[in-house]
């Protein structure tokens, strides 16, 4: 997007909805999609009194795929209110690195900003019970009652039958 095309005078800005097409996420070593893959992000880009821009980026969406602890889809809501700036000369911490010669990257912008505005971990449900650890099955839907009796070894039958004096 070309900014310097929006034609703003110092001190003036515009808010723009931009359809910005989301590629899937890898995370976790999951591959992660946002549904739908096409996001409506609200710009507000404004020129400052001097040089250069404040940008800031909102949108929402929806993050599918499996959940960390059970492996069932998972649907995860995503709210996104990034900010950057802009302003040539200003060293560093005034340059955005989605901003060059005016032409701002939104693609780039706004699948960044999903990817930080990502929880720790991807969950069905903040309480997901997980798998068995001992026969992989869903502990969310076999229930509290899921258990196995705890595997004996024979050996210890007969150990706990020696008497030391
Ligand atoms: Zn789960
Ligand atoms: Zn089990």
């Amino acid at each position: 997007m070309d900014l310097a095309a929006l034609h703003l005078r110092p001190g003036e800005g515009r808010r723009l909805e931009v359809a910005v097409d989301v590629d899937p996420i890898t995370f976790g070593g999951q591959t992660y999609a946002l549904d739908p893959s096409t996001v409506d992000v609200i710009l507000d880009v404004s020129r400052m009194s001097g040089e250069g821009y404040a940008l800031r980026l909102r949108t929402s969406s929806t993050l599918h795929g499996p959940c960390m602890r059970c492996l069932d889809d998972a649907a995860l809501p995503v709210e996104v209110d990034a900010r950057e700036v802009d302003q040539p000369g200003g060293g560093d911490e005034l340059s955005s690195p989605y901003v060059t010669d005016e032409v701002l990257d939104v693609g780039a912008w706004t699948r960044d900003a999903i990817v930080l505005a990502l929880p720790a971990q991807v969950l069905c449900r903040a309480d997901c019970a997980g798998l068995c650890p001992v026969c992989g099955t869903n502990l969310n839907t076999a229930g509290p009652e899921h258990h196995h009796e705890a595997e004996r070894d024979p050996r210890w039958d007969v150990l706990s039958e020696l008497k030391f004096d």
